[in-house]
């Protein structure tokens, strides 16, 4: 079984145990967008987040899960607390002005969230729901 295989399936067990659907950032998108930076693209290429895609998909389909893609513009420059600006603070992290910082995927995350209208449980703002993904992708 290879790494798509076994994140998508991490992913979809963990959505079927939750009850949950499952948002993904339409990256057939971004590849057509050319403002997106070439790290962004590396980053995108390397992790091979297509296939991937491809095999959640897939796989919520037989489980009969919703999947609903979002477009990913501004996922990660607006603050999800007060949808202020934010400002990049070393290689990973953002910074809003009203103190609000944290991992760029992260607040991706719940900006998906709230871009799908879901009221923002104050707990997940700290302690986001992650499934760590390592491997060579
Ligand atoms: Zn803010």
């Amino acid at each position: 079984m290879n790494e798509c295989h076994k994140i998508a399936k991490k992913i979809i067990e963990f959505a079927k145990q939750h009850k949950m659907g499952i948002i993904m950032e339409n990256l057939r998108w971004i590849r057509k967008n050319l403002r997106y930076s070439k790290m962004l693209n590396r980053r995108l290429h390397s992790w091979n987040f297509g296939k991937l895609q491809f095999y959640i998909e897939y796989k919520a389909n037989l489980n009969n899960l919703p999947v609903v893609y979002v477009n990913p513009k501004q996922t990660s420059s607006l603050c999800p607390i007060c949808g202020g600006r934010l400002a990049p603070k070393g290689h990973r992290l953002l910074k809003c002005k009203c103190g609000y910082e944290n991992d760029r995927d992260v607040i991706a995350c719940l900006n998906l969230l709230r871009m799908r209208g879901v009221p923002l449980p104050l707990k997940a703002l700290h302690e986001p729901l992650i499934i760590e993904v390592r491997g060579k992708g």
